[in-house]
């Protein structure tokens, strides 16, 4: 049992940037073969073309995860292309309103769940059976350490990650006998355009200051976990939920 992933498939979400960007330079070098799924065509491309000149296999292709139909196109591409799916990560997220649970409108509310949620169901839903006709699979889903506990001034975000790692094990306990693993990872805070995005210096000072190493993580480190998560090294490793916090729940 090895972390080489040689002859394997693998789809990643939200692959062109961020966390899903570091899985997929992670999941190139360890062998595999990528699919990067984003939610522009020219992202995708991009950062496929990035891990071909590196020496890696990859292909890019748009797919916005809140549609059930892009999602089921995205695995029939990467069938297409490599012949099966063995891996998925689903990491496609995004961050939502900032504001009280009183203040959030029914639309972003919606609209967060459309992706953080349902975007991860989409995957499970047409990943799994091409997993199981490959003979077994693994697939990770990126939830948050806001999937353990809560924050204030998201509520959409913080019940959606809490629902990611709840369909992690539902799914983990229907497919195990089949073959196929399904894990969620917890990321504390890290270092992505989404933060920048989202929260100024200041802001973001106060969120490094949360972990007990004193800074944010970076994608790598969360790369590091999913990649082993997927390999054949956590083959007794289902239906759990891993964090990657820098010991933010720790207090
Ligand atoms: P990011 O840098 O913003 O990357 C997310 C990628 O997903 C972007 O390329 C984005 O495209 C794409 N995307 C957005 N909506 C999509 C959709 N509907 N369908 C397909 N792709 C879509 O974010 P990140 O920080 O790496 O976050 C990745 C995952 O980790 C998310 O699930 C997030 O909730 C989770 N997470 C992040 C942190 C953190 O601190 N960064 C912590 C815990 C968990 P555009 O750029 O075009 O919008």
């Amino acid at each position: 049992m090895d972390l080489r992933l040689d002859g394997k498939t693998a789809i990643v979400t939200g692959g062109a940037s961020g966390i899903g960007a570091a899985i997929v330079d992670e999941l190139a070098a360890s062998g595999a073969k990528v699919i990067v799924a984003d939610l522009k065509v020219e992202d995708a491309e991009r950062k496929a073309d990035e891990v071909s000149k590196a020496g890696g296999t990859a292909y890019g292709v748009a797919a916005d995860v809140s549609d059930a139909e892009a999602v089921e196109k995205m695995v029939a591409f990467a069938k297409k292309k490599t012949g099966a799916l063995h891996l998925l990560v689903n990491n496609a997220g995004v961050s939502g309103e900032a504001a009280p649970t009183a203040e959030n409108s029914p639309e972003g509310w919606q609209k967060l769940m459309s992706v953080n949620l349902n975007g991860v169901f989409y995957g499970l839903r047409y990943a799994i059976p091409e997993m199981v006709a490959a003979g077994g699979g693994s697939v990770v889903n990126i939830a948050s350490v806001l999937g353990a506990v809560g924050i204030e001034n998201s509520p959409a975000y913080v019940t959606a990650k809490h629902g990611v790692v709840g369909m992690t094990k539902a799914a983990a306990l229907e497919y195990a006998k089949q073959g196929v693993r399904v894990n969620a990872v917890g990321p504390g805070f890290i270092h992505t355009p989404l933060l920048d995005e989202n929260l100024d210096d200041e802001a973001q000072a106060g969120l490094a200051a949360l972990h007990a190493p004193g800074r944010m993580g970076t994608p790598e480190e969360v790369a590091a976990l999913v990649v082993f998560l997927l390999s054949d090294r956590a083959s007794f490793v289902t239906g759990s939920y891993h964090l990657v916090d820098g010991g933010y729940t720790a207090r």
